[in-house]
């Protein structure tokens, strides 16, 4: 099984790791260890390089982390350095805890549970459980997670059992409860005092680092689902 180095340190930029197999494409290879998010939770995977070599797309396929090259992969037992493409990364990470602190906020002011979610770098949009979704409404949920990210609130990851995570009751509603049973560990993100997730992406450690949100659209998607469009600013 692969390390996974982002899972514990979301701003390792690059990394050494020894190749572990070679897909049937030659293009393909698994890691002893590895920076590189395979994408999930509706954050896209990272791009970068590997020995200089463009990494073009990151899959989790069974449990492995497929790296996708854009050339011949080098031998398994052969060294590698990656690279992250840190830029995009850095953006997806402030883009993803925005996207949580929308979820406390929402939450916590209007009871309203989230349904689904996809980022790209400094865009996202979410769905939640909201029977109407006007202007207002929209005005001041922007207001409200603005000023929760001004707050610089830290952002705390840990990894727990199984067993450790079902014993908080904010994780609830977050459905850990549909875990499958085979996982023994939980990846908490913890927006201290504000919004507390399961989940495996990558964050920055404070609210501050994320910038300004701003609510570039909504829409119904049915009767009691509604989608809100977010941008952050460019900087
Ligand atoms: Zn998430």
């Amino acid at each position: 099984m692969t390390e996974k180095l982002f899972q514990v340190d979301s701003y390792l930029k690059e990394f050494d790791a020894t190749v572990t197999s070679v897909g049937p494409d030659q293009q393909t290879v698994t890691l002893d260890r590895t920076a590189f998010y395979p994408g999930g939770g509706g954050q896209p995977c990272d791009l970068g390089t590997l020995s200089g070599v463009n990494v073009v797309a990151v899959r989790m396929v069974g449990g492995e982390i497929h790296h996708q090259l854009d050339g011949p992969a080098p031998t398994v037992g052969s060294g590698v350095h990656g690279v992250l493409d840190w830029e995009r990364r850095y953006k997806l990470m402030r883009t993803h805890t925005a996207m949580h602190v929308l979820c406390g906020v929402v939450f916590r002011d209007y009871g309203a549970l989230v349904t689904g979610g996809e980022m790209e770098p400094l865009k996202g949009r979410m769905d939640f459980e909201f029977a109407r979704l006007e202007r207002s409404l929209v005005s001041e949920i922007e207001a409200a997670v603005n000023r929760e990210l001004d707050a610089g609130r830290d952002v705390h990851v840990r990894i727990m059992s199984r067993e450790e995570a079902f014993q908080i009751p904010d994780l609830i509603r977050t459905k850990i409860n549909l875990l499958p049973q085979g996982i023994q560990h939980v990846r908490t993100v913890d927006i201290v005092g504000l919004d507390l997730q399961a989940d495996g992406g990558t964050h920055v450690g404070n609210t501050a680092e994320v910038g300004r949100l701003r609510v570039a659209d909504y829409k119904s998607k049915g009767a009691i689902n509604k989608r809100i469009y977010v941008e952050l600013e460019n900087r």
